[in-house]
């Protein structure tokens, strides 16, 4: 008996889960020039980067022992203003979405700089 098919392919990379949204198509476009790598998702926020059918490219970075992709390197927290995940930042604060695009803040919420939430915490040097 074989296992049956895998339907939802997973990849745990760092501190995120990533699933292949699309396989590799090999090269593509009209003249079979433009490379047609395999596609996957963050499942926190919803990022798609390149990769191999087997794995994300996260790329492990050996020098500074760390994640090159933000989500892998630093994971998840939810967005103060509408509640969506989002990356964390470098100094493990939360990240919040630009005011154009987050439905949860007006316009005169434009000037509010990253750390001066009221509530947030203090920040930490990494
Ligand atoms: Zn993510
Ligand atoms: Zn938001």
């Amino acid at each position: 008996m074989s296992a049956p098919k895998q339907r939802v392919r997973l990849f745990a990379a760092g501190q995120a889960m990533f699933r292949l949204v699309r396989a590799d198509k090999g090269y593509g476009g009209p003249y079979g020039q433009n490379r047609m790598p395999a596609k996957w998702m963050c499942i926190d926020c919803g990022r798609i980067i390149d990769g191999t059918d087997d794995a994300p490219d996260t790329r492990f970075n050996k020098w500074s022992g760390k994640h090159d992709n933000q989500c892998a390197r630093n994971g998840h927290a939810p967005c103060a203003h509408c509640g969506k995940k989002l990356p964390r930042l470098n100094d493990g604060c939360p990240r919040a979405h630009n005011w154009r695009t987050c439905p949860g803040k007006a316009e005169d919420s434009r000037m509010v700089a990253q750390h001066t939430r009221p509530g947030h915490q203090p920040r930490v040097n990494p």
